[in-house]
């Protein structure tokens, strides 16, 4: 008889996974998708009222989730939910925002605001997650929902490309530095998805024309189109993929 190889479970029974930005948009389907295959799911956004709907309706559903009100850029706060409520199997960093502008108008406000959530947040939250991680001998796995902006260029987005360049880069150089732990570290990398954050370019028909151009699969994305791609990275079955990104951009980025 020949000895068949079993593909690797999808699965994370009895597993407890953290969500950041899991209140709306793409960071839900992230927790739904956890929840799905098995996970405990600690969901954090900052609007209260917005998060318990999301946890009711998971566990409405027969699933598992609890929630945090956190605002991520506060690092301290952030680091005590991680202790009080860790150690994690699994983080998907998804908390991110965008403000918007031609680089020479570029305020140091918003700068500032973008990249504080974007790319210092993710940096420190991914370690707080990693150090429980690495001191309860888990071999995790952490996703950072980066953007194809991210391994692209974008019209007024010179600030939100540049942060989502800085998580690619970040995740690279964590892979290498955590990789003797057992622990991964990868990107999903989403096209225009509609979710409220998108609204404003979807309401402009300039930016939507631009955008249908680039997609050569001819659509839009959808939050559906992220949740495979976050259930493969979370469990066994990428069990050899890290410091790399899964790009879900209808091929935006081969073009
Ligand atoms: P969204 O619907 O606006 O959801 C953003 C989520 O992040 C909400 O749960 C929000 O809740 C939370 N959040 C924002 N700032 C936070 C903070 N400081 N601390 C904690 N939670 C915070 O946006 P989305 O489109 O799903 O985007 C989610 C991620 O995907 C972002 O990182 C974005 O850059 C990335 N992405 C989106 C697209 C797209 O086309 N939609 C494409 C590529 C990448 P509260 O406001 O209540 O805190």
């Amino acid at each position: 008889m020949v000895d068949l190889p079993s593909t690797p479970s999808f699965r994370l029974d009895g597993k407890k996974a953290f969500v950041t930005g899991g209140s709306s948009g793409i960071g839900l389907g992230c927790a739904v998708a956890l929840a799905e295959v098995g996970a405990h799911v600690v969901i954090a956004a900052r609007g209260k009222e917005r998060l318990d709907e999301a946890v009711a309706a998971i566990n409405a559903k027969g699933m598992s989730a609890e929630a945090v009100v956190l605002d991520v850029s506060d690092i301290a706060a952030m680091r005590k939910v991680v202790a009080d409520h860790g150690p994690f199997d699994v983080l998907v960093n998804c908390a991110g925002i965008g403000r918007h502008s031609k680089a020479l108008d570029t305020t140091e406000e918003d700068f500032d605001f973008v990249a504080e959530v974007n790319w210092k947040a993710a940096h420190f939250v991914s370690g707080a997650v990693a150090k429980g991680m690495i001191d309860n001998g888990i071999r995790g796995s952490i996703i950072h929902i980066s953007s194809q902006m991210g391994h692209v260029g974008g019209i007024d987005r010179s600030v939100y490309c540049g942060s989502k360049h800085a998580v690619e880069g970040m995740v690279k150089s964590m892979a290498i530095e955590w990789g003797e732990y057992g622990l991964r570290v990868n990107t999903v990398c989403p096209t225009f998805i509609r979710t409220p954050l998108t609204e404003v370019t979807f309401n402009d028909p300039e930016k939507i024309a631009w955008v249908m151009s680039k997609i050569k699969l001819g659509r839009v994305g959808m939050v559906e189109d992220i949740m495979g791609a976050v259930a493969y990275l979370a469990t066994d079955a990428s069990s050899l993929v890290t410091g790399t990104s899964i790009l879900v951009d209808g091929g935006w980025t081969a073009g």
